[in-house]
């Protein structure tokens, strides 16, 4: 029993000197709950009805992180359980508070991470008969289709078994976002305590191991083994499965180079011999086989056809643990359904000592290309232009993750994003933190404040002037938690770039913000640290600095207005009008 539930027990006792059962309320079990299955730590904003959740879950000894905002403490608890493997946990109000976090839930699910959004409301009666309650909404109705499974609990002897569910819905199988609904009367219902602690359940074997078909094992090897110019291509699904050495094991004895996608950067080195990151276009064009691990053939890949995967003719083999995953695209011949672990592991027993290498051809070809790409890149890297351009700020950063390769990199933006992807390499597994599937903008203090609570790595949180916009403020959160976070705001004066002109009226161009605006001073208003550069030698000082001191920084990088183009990279998915522009 909590030492809460003993003192609702003294109350109780005090209140009513008869009672002899002890006691327990809905408060105390869903964190008694919560921590029997080591959800030690959530991310929320405290209010109506939750406060005194927040509290007492304080109290009993979880770590409560209140953000400024729900949506960003949603993007902490999903990204918290990607690092994890565990479901993060956010805790919200109702209604709007719900509907905030609701962004982050969705985006968990998508992203395929786990993630529990625990969020009070108001009572059944009136929200169903629709009479205007406080913060009045059907929760529950509007979350299930954001979400993998979303349940909702009206009796505090129901709440063990509720959480169990979340928890087991969020992470088996393929992961993902789910929500429970907890009304505001929950909390306060009282049972007999041993009643209580019968009606925990500690989940057992919560994402269980899931071993691929034998012959679906024997498939995938007989594709790769037959390809003149085979290509891995990990995803942040393999990242996310924690097979670190497995991964790495069969990558190299296949000999078959490799593609990360974005947050799979580090599972093996960027600088990797057999990395194909920076031949991209070549290996996606030439290749003949391509086995997907833990990757989905969605817009991020072009959804495996056009231009970008030339005109040769192509066989996927996709390791999955989502069964419905293959043959989304395209055809896949070879699927293997079950988790990246195990099927690697399979793989790994089936290449075992006799395996043929690819042909030098395919892979010397391939190398050529990444090393002319990586020498055309190299003198851009260096230069010290002011006002800054990206290359000349990005190799900087570059140069700092490679002295300090544990430190965790979030980054968002647009061209921010595009240029650091490309230039910034990682060199540990699940450092690479940033917009995922959806390439949305806002998740960077979110990830931020997540990664370090639950690594204790030094986080470097490079963003667009724009992209900070959307979750700016939790730098109060950041200097109030005290946390080790260095964030360098590339401060091009706008959207994709500060010089957009309005030939009409006074207003600014939609697309431009205020000029010569100094974010650091916001980090200085709360007791952080805040420095202004202008030239890649101060940025790299500054950087330096921040990660030493592990003090909360935000440096505000001045980036040449004009440096950006439209959309970063995906410029192409802009809708185009046939009437000329004025
Ligand atoms: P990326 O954006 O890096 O390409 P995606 O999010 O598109 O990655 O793909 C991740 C894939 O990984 C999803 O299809 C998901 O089902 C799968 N996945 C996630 N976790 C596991 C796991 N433990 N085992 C197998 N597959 C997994
Ligand atoms: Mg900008």
């Amino acid at each position: 029993m909590s030492d809460a539930a003993v003192k609702t027990k003294q109350d109780a006792a005090g209140a009513n000197p008869a009672a002899e059962q002890d006691l327990t309320d809905g408060f105390h079990l869903v964190i008694d709950a919560l921590k029997l299955n080591g959800l030690n730590t959530i991310y929320g904003v405290p209010g109506i009805p939750i406060t005194d959740f927040g509290r007492m879950a304080q109290a009993e000894g979880i770590r409560v992180l209140s953000f400024r905002h729900e949506q960003n403490a949603g993007y902490a608890a999903a990204i918290a359980g990607y690092l994890t493997k565990k479901p993060g946990v956010c805790l919200t109000v109702s209604a709007p508070g719900f509907l905030n976090g609701l962004t982050a839930l969705a985006h968990a699910t998508t992203n395929c991470f786990p993630m529990i959004l625990i969020s009070g409301s108001s009572e059944r009666e009136i929200v169903d008969l629709q009479q205007g309650d406080y913060e009045e909404m059907d929760q529950l109705a509007i979350a299930k289709p954001l979400c993998k499974a979303a349940f909702r609990v009206l009796h505090a002897a129901d709440i063990g078994i509720a959480v169990a569910r979340a928890i087991r819905a969020a992470v088996s199988g393929r992961p993902g976002g789910v929500y429970l609904d907890l009304p505001a009367k929950l909390f306060g219902q009282v049972i007999n305590a041993d009643a209580g602690a019968k009606s925990l359940v500690k989940v057992i074997d919560a994402a269980p191991a899931q071993i691929p078909a034998p012959d679906s094992i024997k498939r995938a090897l007989d594709v790769l083994k037959s390809a003149k110019r085979p290509l891995i291509i990990l995803g942040k699904g393999a990242a996310y499965a924690q097979a670190d050495e497995a991964i790495k094991n069969f990558v190299e004895k296949s000999g078959v180079p490799f593609l990360p996608m974005s947050m799979a950067k580090g599972l093996l080195p960027d600088t990797h011999p057999q990395c194909a990151g920076a031949a991209r276009s070549t290996v996606l064009k030439d290749s003949d086989v391509v086995m997907l691990i833990g990757a989905r053939l969605n817009w991020l890949l072009s959804q495996g056809k056009g231009k970008s995967w030339g005109e040769a003719p192509k066989k996927f083999i996709q390791i999955d643990i989502e069964p419905k995953e293959m043959d989304s695209n395209v055809e896949i011949v070879a699927p293997v359904v079950g988790d990246i672990g195990s099927c690697v592991d399979a793989l790994l027993a089936g290449i075992d000592g006799k395996w043929p290498a690819p042909p030098a051809e395919w892979t010397n070809a391939v190398k050529a290309k990444r090393d002319d790409n990586i020498a055309k890149m190299a003198p851009r890297l260096m230069n010290n232009n002011v006002p800054m351009d990206y290359h000349g700020a990005l190799g900087v950063l570059r140069t700092i993750i490679k002295e300090r390769p544990d430190a965790i990199l979030v980054n968002e933006g647009a061209n921010t994003l595009d240029l650091a992807r490309g230039i910034i390499d990682m060199y540990q597994p699940r450092k690479r933190l940033d917009v995922g599937t959806w390439g949305i903008m806002g998740i960077g203090m979110g990830q931020a404040i997540a990664a370090a609570i639950e690594t204790g790595k030094p986080v470097l949180c490079v963003e667009g002037d724009s992209a900070f916009g959307f979750s700016g403020m939790e730098v109060e959160t950041i200097c109030r938690y005290n946390l080790a976070i260095c964030i360098v705001i590339f401060n091009n004066d706008g959207i994709y770039r500060g010089t957009d002109v309005n030939k009409v009226s006074d207003d600014p161009a939609p697309t431009v913000f205020v000029k010569g605006a100094r974010y650091d001073k916001m980090m200085e208003a709360f007791g952080g640290v805040g420095v202004n550069v202008t030239s890649p030698d101060e940025l790299k000082r500054a950087v330096n600095a921040a990660m030493d001191s592990g003090k909360p920084t935000l440096i505000n990088a001045v980036i040449d207005p004009a440096a950006g183009s439209e959309s970063g990279r995906i410029g192409n998915l802009n809708p185009q009008s046939v009437l000329k522009k004025k």
